[in-house]
């Protein structure tokens, strides 16, 4: 096994140059949620190039692909994932392009080992991380059937085994209701804003009554056109964000019942749309994590302990909706200092950084290991899989 790590690792470092020009296109040319058609070309280009083989317009996405190595098929399949979306007007201020990197690089590392390796290895592109839920999508199409493993690696301010996350629901509302001259005819009106602000105030007295781990957060996106015009409409966005499926299950009828007092209290309609993909909260498969923690440990990071991890923030990823079907680890490497937090545009220049480059590059290898260690050793399989079933049981 050694030999086939040393091989992995000495593949990566020879094709760091090619993965890096990779991460720094795609971190210069952003694009948003399902529109990811350069990464898409780039990250697939770069698999063909190197005769791996690989289809993209998979699963129902157009910017999603599919890669599968030659190996000896004989064993179970781990998939290495790649996220590749931006953000609006702050770029690459979450790093996919990290992401996409390291799993090119790991799988670039794995093909060079291919034919010793039992099982089978895929690369799956998975656009959508931001908004919309890409993974939960091509989950439904069947993207993970047959997968025994998946893994990923996201960029953040420090090396942590696993992401603190929490589950998040989106809901939009529409209030319909009647414009009329606000000074010459007010009793003609009925006024779409008054059933925002209604809803509004109803969930900022919901918030005082909810746990510490949930959070329930909007924007108005639509006041109406003028003063003089009682609003006819008048539109609202939310988040709502829980700790497991059980408890936002819970709290969504909670919020739903404000966005309801807001059109009776109003005399308005209401229209309330659920996206239809929730982001559940990160099943952490701890075997997996672990192995991850001690090859990235072995190229020189120092992780965070899993009490500094539960005492951290928490943010939602739809790799969570993938760790409730499979064993699954989605580890954060170090890509910039301890400060700097994903979401922010500080964070979007580290992502171009050296550091960032640093991190895509040990990301990469530690995936390759992780993931040839996994197929190289029955126990480890075991042990992924009974923490698995474990861990379905207490969910
Ligand atoms: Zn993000
Ligand atoms: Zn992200």
């Amino acid at each position: 096994m050694e030999d086939i790590l040393d091989q992995i690792c000495r593949t990566i470092d020879e094709a760091a140059d090619a993965l890096l020009a990779v991460s720094h296109d795609i971190h210069a040319n952003p694009e948003l949620a399902f529109k990811e058609e350069h990464a898409c070309r780039v990250l697939t280009g770069a698999l063909a190039e190197r005769g791996i083989r690989v289809e993209s317009d998979v699963y129902t996405l157009p910017t999603a692909f599919d890669a599968e190595l030659e190996t000896r098929g004989d064993g179970p399949t781990v998939a290495v994932l790649a996220e590749y979306d931006a953000l609006p007007g702050i770029g690459h201020a979450c790093g996919h392009n990290l992401i996409a990197t390291a799993a090119l690089g790991a799988t670039i590392g794995l093909h060079a080992v291919q034919a010793r390796l039992p099982g089978r290895v895929r690369m799956i592109g998975t656009p959508a991380e931001e908004r919309g839920g890409g993974k939960e999508v091509m989950a439904r199409a069947g993207a993970f059937e047959g997968v025994d493993a998946a893994m990923m690696i996201h960029p953040a301010g420090f090396n942590m085994a696993t992401m603190p996350s929490i589950c998040v629901a989106e809901v939009s509302v529409i209030y319909h209701g009647r414009s009329a001259h606000a000074s010459a005819m007010p009793h003609k009106g009925v006024n779409a804003l008054d059933g925002v602000l209604l809803a509004y105030q109803a969930i900022s007295n919901l918030r005082q009554h909810i746990r510490p781990t949930e959070r329930i957060h909007g924007i108005i996106t639509d006041g109406g056109q003028a003063p003089n015009i009682v609003p006819e409409r008048a539109a609202a966005d939310f988040y709502v964000r829980a700790a497991n499926e059980r408890a936002l299950e819970a709290l969504k009828p909670r919020v739903q019942a404000c966005f309801e007092a807001g059109a009776k209290g109003s005399g308005c309609e209401v229209e309330v749309n659920w996206a239809g993909v929730d982001y559940l909260d990160i099943n952490t498969n701890w075997p997996l994590a672990e192995r991850f923690e001690a090859h990235a440990t072995g190229l020189g990071r120092a992780f965070m302990t899993r009490e500094e991890i539960e005492s951290s923030f928490a943010g939602s990823t739809d790799m969570g909706n993938v760790s409730h079907r499979l064993p699954s680890i989605h580890p954060m490497l170090a890509a910039a200092p301890r400060n700097v937090v994903i979401h922010h545009p500080d964070f979007a220049r580290w992502a171009g950084s050296e550091m960032g480059d640093q991190a895509a590059l040990d990301g990469a290898k530690a995936l390759a290991m992780t993931a040839a260690e996994y197929l190289l050793t029955p126990a480890l399989q075991s042990e992924a899989a009974r923490a698995f079933e474990v861990s379905k049981g207490l969910g």
